[in-house]
């Protein structure tokens, strides 16, 4: 076990395979001896109305604290006069970046053998603004806000992101040939911040075009930066290349230094409580909170054991093509370690 002074990081367990995959992480983590101390929030059951929506304002103020946490699937509750559990988190904590690793795992076979992208989504406004309305009756309206100060701030991440991470090539997605505005205003940012890294090749690629040459040959691509919805896609898009959603990590980026890391799925209710959720992409988020926490080498051990057990062949849950339970495959991760 590390001597290290344990360092405090919020937990959402999250809804429906939630628990269960936040319970392989806990186990992993103390298996690994990584001196992380969990405070655990769930989602209420009733709206707060300081947050207007079922996560209460103690949870929000705990990341605020911690800069730091790591968040299970949460379900979208139905029903009016509460907001969504993850726009509330966007917006309350200036989530403004969603940065998805995707690449090939070694032994587990895919179309691709050679993935490795990088998407970095912005998290707060474009189509999720949530400005929606009726003007007349059978005719709604939807507002895509782009705005500069939100376009230059992630644009400026990603090229910091290609630059700190030895990438060499940064692509803007859009699709400004129709929006010429406001996608127009998004490329018009990232242009501004491309010329302060002449190191970084920089590149734009229409969405639909984008998608073509994606799945045909995704080693075409780098890091790849765009407005909220269509990274929303792409990044699903992107998981689906490397073997879906239970093996794809990602963390949000705040102003303030906050990094909430998160896997891409949702609480997959199908499954949820029978023991049979793929932990892979909570477990690899968790690893990329320990890169930002620079607990480095806890970090490659436990990715190593994640690497290891889905190679080997022995232990793999169901959406991997194996038989094995969620604990069952968490017991081998921990034997790998
Ligand atoms: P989902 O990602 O929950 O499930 C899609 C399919 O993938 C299902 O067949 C599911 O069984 C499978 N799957 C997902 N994660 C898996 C894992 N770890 N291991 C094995 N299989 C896995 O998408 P959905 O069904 O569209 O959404 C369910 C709920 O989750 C909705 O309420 C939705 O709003 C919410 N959601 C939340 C988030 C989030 O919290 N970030 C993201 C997406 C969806």
């Amino acid at each position: 076990c590390s001597s290290t002074t344990p360092i405090t990081a919020t937990l959402f367990p999250g809804d429906g395979i939630g628990p269960e995959i936040a319970e392989s992480v806990k186990k992993v983590f103390t298996t690994a001896g990584v001196p992380i101390e969990w405070e655990e929030h769930y989602v209420g059951t009733e709206i707060d109305p300081r947050t207007q929506s079922f996560l209460t304002w103690e949870s929000l103020e705990s990341v605020r604290r911690n800069k730091v946490g790591l968040k299970g699937p949460m379900a979208t509750p139905i029903g009016k006069g509460h907001r969504s559990l993850n726009l509330t988190l966007r917006k309350e904590l200036n989530l403004y970046a969603n940065v998805r690793p995707c690449y090939s795992l070694p032994g587990y076979k895919t179309r691709y053998d050679d993935v490795d992208l990088i998407t970095i989504r912005e998290n707060t406004e474009g189509e999720y603004s949530g400005l929606e309305h009726q003007v007349v009756r059978g005719v709604v309206e939807s507002l895509k806000i782009i705005t500069r100060q939100a376009s230059l701030r992630v644009a400026e991440y990603a090229f910091l992101y290609a630059k700190t991470h030895g990438r060499e090539r940064v692509s803007a997605i859009h699709k400004a040939n129709i929006m010429q505005k406001t996608d127009g205003l998004f490329l018009k940012c990232c242009r501004e911040v491309a010329e302060k890294y002449p190191e970084i090749t920089y590149e734009e690629v229409v969405i639909d075009n984008c998608c073509m040459m994606l799945v045909k040959n995704p080693a075409l691509f780098d890091v790849l930066v765009m407005p909220n919805l269509y990274g929303d896609i792409i990044s699903d898009l992107c998981a689906g290349l490397v073997g879906g959603l239970g093996l794809t990590p990602s963390c949000n980026i705040g102003e303030d230094g906050v990094a909430l890391a998160e896997a891409v799925h949702g609480s997959a209710p199908d499954i949820a409580g029978k023991n049979l959720a793929n932990p892979t992409a909570l477990l690899l988020s968790g690893v990329m909170m320990l890169r930002h926490l620079k607990l480095n080498e806890q970090a490659e051990q436990i990715h190593s054991a994640i690497i290891n057990t889905i190679a080997e062949g022995k232990y793999r849950t169901a959406d991997l093509g194996g038989s094995s339970t969620t604990t069952e495959f968490t017991k081998a991760i921990c034997d790998h370690l």
